[in-house]
């Protein structure tokens, strides 16, 4: 569809999914082919995925919230545990930690880019903590070597949550093989899509091992191997979950993959053009980038600065999506919602630095699609609606 009507019919959403005939066709041979589900597709997008990120092991699931859930069970999160999460990130990180029957501890993040802060991190460790769950928020690392100390020192496994992450670097070195374990989403707004879809990747094949079976209700084989073996019996060691992935999503996924480089290459372009285009512009800031990462970037957010102009960010938001713009807050710190507030008594005043950041961003239109247009419009939109309600100075 010509992007001129897509406009005028709908918002230019804040992300989106891109599809190729290739991927279609990847699906459309699964679907004619004898096994739609435990086939060979499944392997296949676990292998390729994992030399991808330069991990060992890959296990696919149905999406990124049971990949999360899978690690937190692959190494031993229970009752009794505490893992540190960051406030700033999507509501599943911590709920995983739950379903586990363990207890999240939120931790503050840095001002400048909204990452997990690593004073607040060193805080929150009591005699109880198993896990730091850092958030790569945005697609930009965490400062992996400094986490790495601070779990080394204590005993704890790192969990990278890179489902915004997938095709950057730190200091050279993939995301996906930078935590003992490194969770990753395929929902249709993030970088590579397989409809729902998840996985979880690692270097210890222990964990590899017991996420399998956590993923196929805690049974030791699946069908496609007691097939082949020729045998029905089955042994269920551990209360696991039906989380499997489709063999028609992974051809789907691993047909997405082909582009996976070229779209976050395309994202990196379309953020510089909006770093350009608002350098000098004193009402808002984008989050600050560090020099030795290569951001993926799910997301481009920008902080207003409320000080410098007349209205709040609800203001800014609407007179956004008036202009067509699909706008969109990426996070309200977790810790502040109903849920975590009546069960567990957290609230305002945790987290101050996610709590002033949440009233202040914005995420902008980025996928790896948009146009030259596209960018063109949300740059004219987000400069003239700043000048419209800047704070002239008395
Ligand atoms: C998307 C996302 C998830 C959950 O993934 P689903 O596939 O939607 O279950 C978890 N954490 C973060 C940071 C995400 O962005």
């Amino acid at each position: 569809m010509p992007v001129s009507s897509l406009r005028s019919t709908r918002m230019l959403p804040y992300g989106r999914q891109s599809i190729s005939e290739e991927d279609i066709q990847a699906v459309a041979d699964v679907l004619r082919s004898d096994w739609l589900t435990t086939g060979p597709k499944v392997p296949e997008f676990e292998r390729r995925f994992a030399a991808f990120v330069g991990a060992a092991e890959a296990v696919a699931v149905c999406n990124g919230t049971a990949a999360l859930h899978a690690a937190m069970y692959g190494c031993g999160i229970g009752p009794g545990d505490e893992v540190i999460v960051p406030a700033m990130t999507f509501a599943a990180t911590a709920n995983a930690v739950l379903y586990q029957g363990g207890t999240p501890v939120f931790c503050d993040v840095n001002p400048e880019n909204l990452l997990i802060d690593l004073s607040d991190v060193e805080a929150k460790i009591t005699p109880r903590t198993r896990a730091i769950a850092a958030v790569d928020y945005t697609g930009h690392s965490c400062d992996y070597d400094a986490l790495r100390r601070i779990a080394e020192v204590h005993q704890l496994y790192l969990i990278d949550d890179a489902c915004h992450a997938i095709g950057g670097t730190y200091k050279g070195r993939k995301v996906g093989s930078l935590a003992d374990l490194n969770t990753f989403s395929f929902h249709p707004v993030k970088h590579l899509t397989t409809g729902e879809g998840g996985m979880i990747t690692t270097d210890n094949p222990a964990f590899a091992a017991r996420m399998r079976n956590f993923r196929n209700h805690g049974i030791t084989t699946d069908h496609r191997q007691r097939e082949q073996a020729g045998s029905w019996a089955y042994d269920m060691v551990d209360l696991g979950y039906n989380y499997r992935i489709t063999d028609f999503q992974c051809a789907l996924g691993i047909s997405q993959m082909e582009r996976l480089p070229r779209s976050v290459l395309h994202r990196q372009q379309v953020a510089k053009r909006y770093d350009e285009a608002f350098t000098g512009v004193e009402q808002l800031a984008p989050l600050k980038r560090a020099h030795d990462v290569s951001h993926a970037y799910h997301l481009y957010v920008i902080q207003l600065h409320l000080e410098r102009i007349t209205v709040d960010r609800a203001k800014v938001f609407r007179d956004l999506r008036e202009e067509g713009i699909g706008v969109n807050v990426h996070y309200r710190p977790v810790h502040l919602h109903p849920y975590y507030r009546d069960r567990f008594g957290t609230g305002p005043g945790m987290c101050p630095v996610a709590e002033k950041a949440y009233e202040r961003i914005l995420s902008l239109p980025m996928f790896a699609s948009m146009t030259d247009e596209d960018i063109d419009h949300v740059v004219r939109s987000v400069r003239n609606i700043m000048r419209r309600h800047r704070l002239e100075p008395r």
